[in-house]
């Protein structure tokens, strides 16, 4: 179906072409100028002292975690509210995924539960920055220094948060962005694997290079895989890193326009915005009191493309094994049962807003019929 309004459109456009005719012209597609320049604006953005690319957001946890050296016999605690890839990312390197509930104001991990779920097989906690909002990173690397563990951010959805002034992915040993096409900047797929520590910096680019330090040679000093990026992604990416304050500035006006559209509407609320945080909102989380389901047909019938709210892990058909219990997570489930996203990305006109919210303001006001 072709959607009137539809969830997602990448911020692309001329500057992405004239890289890309560059990188052509040149006849260089593996990672070259342009994967370093990407590299340098973003240690630069970020303040991160390293940083290395990989193929993917998942990828570069799975790449982070292997650097780390969590294995089999490890424990890793995931928030229970985010993309399925935080924890497949932990059970791929043979660790079990632990999940904890989650703040029902900002849908982050619940920094009061994390202790409990802290056992001698702990490794590692994963803080989530979700839909554009940093995590309590104090508490959380307050626990970490008192049990002796690793922290892993994944700050897929959080290109350009900062968190008290740190750029979320720099504060814990490391953290990962992803450049996904529905990310706030993008190559199509890619990402990058930020960390301050040296040592840690070295593991990963033998890692994530065949197990060397320099392509062309066929010696190889450590075991490694293939988790580059190609010159053309990157080419895109700089184009999209120089757009990042002007798809920033879009975004937040276009929540800010669906904020007072529907302040008077009972039925919506939105997530609560922490002061400790910016917010470069990833998408826009609502939740509703009543008829969920009912509400997103009638959007989807207005050629309104939603997505509902990620899918609690602990409920996650792959994660059955885990034999979690579903009333060990009250807050993931209610507002699993009560979310839903509307589109948020830059070239999203004000008609096209002021059309959701019609939809979603007949909707209730019509009593749900
Ligand atoms: C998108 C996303 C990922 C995975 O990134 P990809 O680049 O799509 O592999 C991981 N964690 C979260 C929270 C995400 O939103």
């Amino acid at each position: 179906m072709k959607y009137r309004v539809p969830q997602l459109e990448p911020y692309i456009g001329q500057e992405e072409l004239e890289n890309l005719k560059k990188v052509i012209e040149k006849k260089w597609l593996t990672e070259g100028d342009f994967s370093r320049e990407f590299l340098e604006i973003i240690k630069d953005f970020t303040g991160a002292k390293y940083a290395v690319l990989a193929n993917n957001g998942t990828l570069a946890l799975f790449l982070g975690l292997l650097a780390l050296d969590v294995g089999k016999g490890d424990e890793v605690i995931v928030p229970d509210f985010t993309f399925n890839a935080s924890a497949s990312s932990v059970a791929f390197t043979g660790a079990k995924p632990v999940f904890v509930d989650i703040d029902e104001g900002n849908l982050n991990i619940d920094v009061e539960k994390i202790e409990e779920a802290i056992t001698e097989k702990t490794k590692a906690i994963m803080p989530v920055h979700i839909y554009g909002q940093s995590a309590d990173m104090d508490p959380i690397m307050k626990l970490a220094r008192e049990y002796n563990l690793r922290v892993i951010e994944d700050a897929a959805e959080a290109y350009g948060v900062f968190y008290k002034g740190k750029h979320v992915g720099t504060i814990g040993d490391v953290g990962i962005i992803s450049f996904f096409a529905d990310k706030t900047v993008t190559c199509g797929e890619g990402g990058v694997i930020l960390t301050n520590n040296k040592e840690l910096y070295d593991r990963l680019r033998y890692l994530r290079n065949q197990g060397r330090l320099e392509s062309g040679s066929f010696i190889h000093p450590q075991l490694g895989m293939n988790f580059r990026m190609t010159d053309l992604q990157c080419a895109v990416g700089v184009a999209q890193l120089k757009k990042f304050k002007e798809i920033k500035e879009k975004k937040i006006k276009n929540y800010r326009l669906y904020q007072s559209l529907l302040k008077d509407l009972e039925e919506v609320s939105f997530i609560e915005e922490v002061n400790y945080s910016n917010f470069v909102p990833f998408r826009v989380p609502i939740r509703v009191k009543n008829d969920l389901e009912r509400l997103i047909q009638h959007l989807e019938n207005s050629g309104v493309q939603t997505r509902r709210f990620f899918y609690p892990l602990h409920k996650q058909p792959c994660f059955n094994y885990l034999g979690y219990k579903d009333d060990d997570f009250p807050i993931t489930n209610k507002v699993y049962s009560e979310g839903l996203c509307l589109p948020v990305f830059p070239g999203l006109k004000e008609e096209q807003i002021e059309y959701i919210c019609e939809k979603i303001k007949e909707f209730y006001q019509r009593g749900q019929k």
